[in-house]
């Protein structure tokens, strides 16, 4: 097959990481162009403590601890550069430049553009979720597949010029609720209310999660767990991704969390279907 291209387009610097990062790690390990696109700036996420002084810079702060995790996966970035919305009910969300407030098509068209450019054979975003019901995952997923089914057809966004390209695969990051359940037991006998998790105690984890039956493609990140630890530990500002598990022994961690999952959400999938990896079966191009 000519040279294999994956898109990923996610909400904010620490998702490419604290998400799907050992599958991209892995992907670009294998020769694959591996892309990350990022739509905002991450000014308004929660920040630990020591950088609490510093929210001023935090879209500088957050752009260089991005660029140094994307460096260690291996893949290239493309930062969007929209407004970071807060989580559900936070004031950032009353800016109407807030990513989660810009007009879809506004957005649609950066994505299009890429496509357009990059011509991935595989596209990764977010479900329509965005995972835990951030308002900008679930915008990064609206536009993305907004981008995907326009990226091919010649009538649309032709001011971009450049040529039309469809991509032959979407995907939706996902994890299983099965793992989740036992998790909010252990955070239950650790005395933890996983209804208000995060640090703004607005995350139901009784509430994440997705069957295992609905995913379609697994991915097992042995090999690429510690280029994922690393990556994440580069955004100090959120922790590191430290907070989530960081309790547990390394060896456990990555017992418990080394299969990443995945959504196809296109061609869409008959039921039962496995995929065995983002790049089986498709056609060379
Ligand atoms: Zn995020």
């Amino acid at each position: 097959m000519a040279q294999r291209r994956l898109l990923a387009v996610l909400a904010h610097p620490d998702d490419e990481s604290f998400g799907p990062g050992g599958t991209l790690a892995k992907y670009a390990a294998e020769g694959v162009e591996v892309h990350i696109a990022i739509c905002t700036d991450g000014a308004a996420g929660s920040v630990t403590e020591e950088f609490e002084s510093s929210r001023g810079q935090l879209a500088e702060i957050r752009r260089l601890e991005l660029e140094a995790a994307v460096e260690i996966l291996g893949a290239q970035l493309h930062m969007l550069g929209f407004r970071d919305s807060g989580y559900t009910g936070d004031p950032a969300n009353e800016d109407p430049q807030a990513f989660m407030n810009i007009d879809g098509a506004q957005a649609t068209w950066r994505i299009v553009q890429l496509i357009r450019t990059i011509r991935p054979q595989v596209v990764v975003t977010h479900d329509e979720t965005g995972g835990y019901f951030h308002p900008d995952h679930i915008k990064a997923h609206e536009i993305t597949l907004a981008a995907f089914h326009a990226a091919g057809d010649p009538e649309q966004y032709q001011e971009l010029g450049g040529e039309p390209y469809q991509p032959q695969r979407l995907y939706y990051t996902a994890f299983p609720n099965r793992w989740l359940k036992m998790y909010t037991l252990v955070m239950r006998l650790r005395g933890q209310d996983p209804r208000r998790m995060g640090r703004n105690q607005d995350i139901d984890f009784t509430n994440l999660g997705r069957p295992l039956s609905e995913m379609h493609l697994r991915v097992n990140t042995s090999d690429t767990w510690e280029t994922k630890m690393a990556a994440s530990a580069e955004h100090r500002s959120q922790g590191g991704g430290g907070g989530f598990a960081g309790w547990m022994p390394r060896w456990l961690q990555k017992r418990l969390f080394r299969w990443e999952y995945f959504i196809r959400a296109y061609p869409p999938a008959r039921n039962g279907e496995r995929d065995a990896g983002f790049f089986n079966g498709i056609a060379p191009g």
